[in-house]
């Protein structure tokens, strides 16, 4: 029994299932199903119309964010559809591998909806991950590291190319969606909590809720690919991932740095740092490996974004805190 390299699974036959943290995670994914027409972005059209009420590095940070994000959902979704699902062959995995998919395609869709409301220049926003060093720094990380499994040719057999498929799988759960989304979401929901691009600011807070799922889903698969096959789970392989999250957490902070040099009002820079690291060891923690950084949370507030239900007004606001299925508890 095993998740990859199974010659006995057959794709097409969910029932009985093997694996049901990978039914859990499609369920708790339907449960927060949202779009992002339901956020209103009047206000946000307004406030970014008006020159007074965003500074300069204001400006400046949300559209190194919206640059970011714009391109890296699709990254991630190609990513899923293109290499990792070829390789999931366990169908209750696979299908919460299109249910990620279509959340990919959600974020997609919320940025294609963010430059329309706000009128930005696609050709400036989705040239960014090329044209901003930070960004594309960021980027062709991720992208290097998960090269050889877009090989035509690539198979997961043998211990060197399950090494290579778990380096895919770290590279884009827990470097891109785990430590390179989250200097991005701190930022733009710090923005929110001073009641500026409220709109932008609840959308990241939806999307932040769906990662916090893929990194499950992700930390889950990886952890079962190790349980299954120990052997390609060596000293060195170990010593090599620790050493990625760490080039992560500098790429993460250099970007964090250039998108926002000067903090934001009562945000120093360098907790935007801080913050990095302290995602990092709960990335390292997830898999099993020894903490490197030690840092405490100094955004305690994005932790109850994740973790707890948004209580909303009815009156003030459309609910877009509906769940239509399942019973998770955030
Ligand atoms: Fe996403
Ligand atoms: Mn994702």
């Amino acid at each position: 029994m095993s998740i990859i390299n199974n010659p006995k699974t057959d794709p097409n036959k969910i029932l009985p299932m093997t694996y049901l943290w990978a039914r859990e995670h499609y369920k708790a994914g339907v449960a927060n199903n949202w779009t992002p027409e339901e956020v209103s972005m009047q206000k946000d059209v307004e406030q970014w119309k008006n020159p007074a009420v965003l500074s300069e590095s204001e400006r400046r940070m949300i559209l190194w964010n919206l640059g970011f994000f714009s391109t890296a959902e699709s990254l991630t979704a190609n990513n899923i559809v293109l290499a990792v699902y070829n390789h999931v062959s366990n169908p209750e995995s696979r299908q919460y591998l299109l249910r990620q998919a279509y959340e990919e395609a959600v974020h997609t869709d919320t940025f294609i909806y963010c430059c329309d409301s706000l009128g930005l220049d696609p050709e400036e926003i989705y040239t960014m991950y090329q044209s901003i060093p930070s960004i594309k720094m960021k980027d062709d990380f991720v992208v290097q590291l998960t090269s050889s499994i877009f090989d035509p040719h690539f198979s997961t057999n043998g211990n060197e190319n399950i090494q290579k498929f778990l380096r895919d799988l770290i590279g884009f759960y827990v470097i891109m969606e785990g430590i390179f989304f989250y200097a991005g979401f701190a930022m733009m929901l710090a923005l929110k909590r001073q009641g500026k691009m409220i709109g932008v600011g609840e959308q990241f807070e939806y999307i932040m809720r769906d990662e916090s799922l893929h990194l499950a889903f992700g930390c889950d698969l990886i952890n079962t690919i190790k349980a299954e096959f120990p052997q390609v789970w060596t000293q060195e392989f170990q010593d090599e991932v620790v050493d990625l999250i760490k080039k992560a957490v500098i790429l993460e902070q250099n970007y964090a740095d250039d998108a926002c040099p000067q903090g934001l009002l009562g945000i120093n820079a360098k907790e935007f740092k801080k913050y990095v690291e302290h995602i990092a060891d709960r990335r390292l923690q997830r898999l099993n490996l020894p903490k490197v950084y030690n840092r405490e949370n100094p955004f305690p507030w994005m932790s109850q974004t994740t973790d707890l239900p948004k209580e909303k007004n009815f009156f003030e606001t459309r609910v877009t805190e509906y769940q239509t299925g399942g019973s998770l508890q955030w």
